[in-house]
């Protein structure tokens, strides 16, 4: 629990700038005198009441706003809170900002100080913390889909389930000691503790086999522009953009930077990487080029092999060989072809032109059919980040031992049991975490 003896923090939640409204949020014992001196008087809890806000000391008038009085525990850190509403103009902002500093036993909160506090109170658990940090950042609809149900506890109920199953298993085995010199009684609690491991051994590999779905959802879908030199990456990635985020150019390995487009296809967050031209490389830089270009196509979760029609080169460079099963190849500058006409090609060949538009939307299609398929709406909660994944991991490791190792031994067998639940309350935070606290409340902006 955050004590008392707590500084009351306060920062500015809502964006920074100029805004129609913006909010200040002030948490710990002091907000409450925050109201009384500046924004008083203090109305009933959780009503929106219309107050002059006034400075501390001199009692001028900063501004007129709305002001909310949220005793703890019944706030979002489960201390007292009180928010201000303001309007949105940075003179405003500042004059409020600078009186609150002013106030004996209050500071500026640091980034996340406010969802630390919330996740110290056991307002939040570390897993619906990361889910709100996600859902700031969620940028398409499936990622707000996916964060606001972390956000909401689905993942945590879920790891919370498994880890009350294998509690419950360790309980049998433990009852089981008990009984140690009565044989048959620790047999059969021991095989009652199997039959649960078992099952939930099951759930926990289905999860962990998921094609990193929510992981990719969360990142996004990464597709690699590759081709020759002058095949018309670059005016792909322009046409995808639909603004212009890399230069078009007529000149040979001018791209020799990788760009990069955010889309967002049908609610799925599409990265789209331009890359150097693959060709023999002459000059140190180019060679440096296709490093990064030969980098950027191994992260990627698709490639597009982009030839030119009129000199199609079909044949994947030796560079591109390990990512060959994802390669999709475009065909582009169809209308430089007699009869301007798209060319009848196998299934896994796309046929455009960037210069005329034609084949673009089609090639969109395509891009959002894969990345539905790869990371389309999904009934079950899915792993969102590598942190949960390395700790589901570490619990299949010691739910395996269990069942692998000797019934003989059963003081090992209920220590596997109680590592694998360990490893379930560390993404939830209900197990020492501290260790990684400051890193997850680090990617908070400052009034989160
Ligand atoms: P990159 O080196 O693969 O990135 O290729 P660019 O995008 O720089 O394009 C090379 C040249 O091809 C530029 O002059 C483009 O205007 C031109 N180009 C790109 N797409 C098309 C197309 O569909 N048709 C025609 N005729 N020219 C194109």
């Amino acid at each position: 629990m955050a004590q008392s003896s707590e500084p009351t923090i306060f920062a500015l939640a809502s964006a920074p700038g100029r805004a129609g409204v913006a909010v200040v949020r002030i948490s710990g014992s002091g907000a409450g005198r925050v109201i009384d001196f500046m924004a008083g008087p203090r109305a009933e809890a959780r009503r929106a009441v219309g107050r002059f806000v006034r400075h501390p000391e001199s009692g001028e008038k900063l501004d007129r706003g709305v002001v909310i009085w949220f005793p703890g525990p019944k706030s979002f850190t489960g201390e007292d809170v009180a928010e201000l509403h303001l309007h949105g103009g940075r003179a405003v902002v500042d004059a409020v900002l600078s009186a609150l500093s002013i106030m004996p036993g209050l500071r500026m909160a640091e980034p996340g100080e406010f969802a630390r506090r919330a996740f110290e109170a056991g307002k939040l658990d570390l897993a619906e913390v990361e889910g709100l940090a996600d859902l700031i950042d969620a940028e398409t609809e499936g990622q707000r889909r996916q964060a606001l149900a972390q956000a909401s506890g689905v993942l945590s109920d879920l790891y919370d389930g498994w880890r009350a199953s294998l509690i419950e298993a360790l309980g049998l085995i433990e009852a089981g000691l008990d009984f140690a010199d009565e044989g048959d009684i620790g047999a059969k609690t021991f095989t009652d503790a199997r039959a649960i491991i078992q099952v939930l051994a099951r759930a926990v590999n289905h999860h962990l086999e998921d094609g990193h779905r929510g992981e990719i959802l969360r990142h996004g879908f990464r597709v690699a522009l590759t081709g020759p030199p002058n095949a018309g990456k670059s005016s792909l990635l322009n046409a995808l953009a639909r603004r212009d985020v890399a230069i078009v150019s007529a000149e040979a390995g001018t791209t020799r930077d990788v760009v990069e487009a955010r889309l967002d296809l049908g609610g799925l967050p599409v990265i789209v990487s331009d890359t150097a031209g693959f060709r023999d490389a002459e000059g140190a830089i180019e060679r440096e080029g296709m490093r990064r270009s030969k980098a950027v196509a191994e992260a990627a979760d698709l490639v597009l092999w982009l030839t030119d029609a009129t000199e199609p080169q079909t044949l994947l460079p030796p560079a591109l060989a390990a990512v060959a099963d994802r390669t999709l190849l475009v065909l582009n500058k169809i209308d430089l072809l007699p009869g301007g006409e798209a060319p009848a090609l196998p299934d896994d060949m796309v046929p455009l032109s960037v210069e005329t538009g034609a084949g673009v939307t089609e090639l969109i299609e395509r891009l959002t059919v894969i990345a539905r398929e790869r990371i389309g709406h999904q009934e079950e909660p899915a792993l969102t980040q590598v942190r949960h994944r390395r700790l589901v991991e570490a619990c299949r490791e010691n739910l395996d031992a269990f069942l692998l190792g000797s019934p003989d031994e059963v003081e090992l067998r209920a220590e596997d049991l109680r590592r694998a639940a360990d490893a379930l309350g560390r993404i939830t935070g209900r197990v020492d975490v501290e260790d990684v606290l400051d890193h997850i409340f680090g990617r908070f902006c400052i009034g989160k």
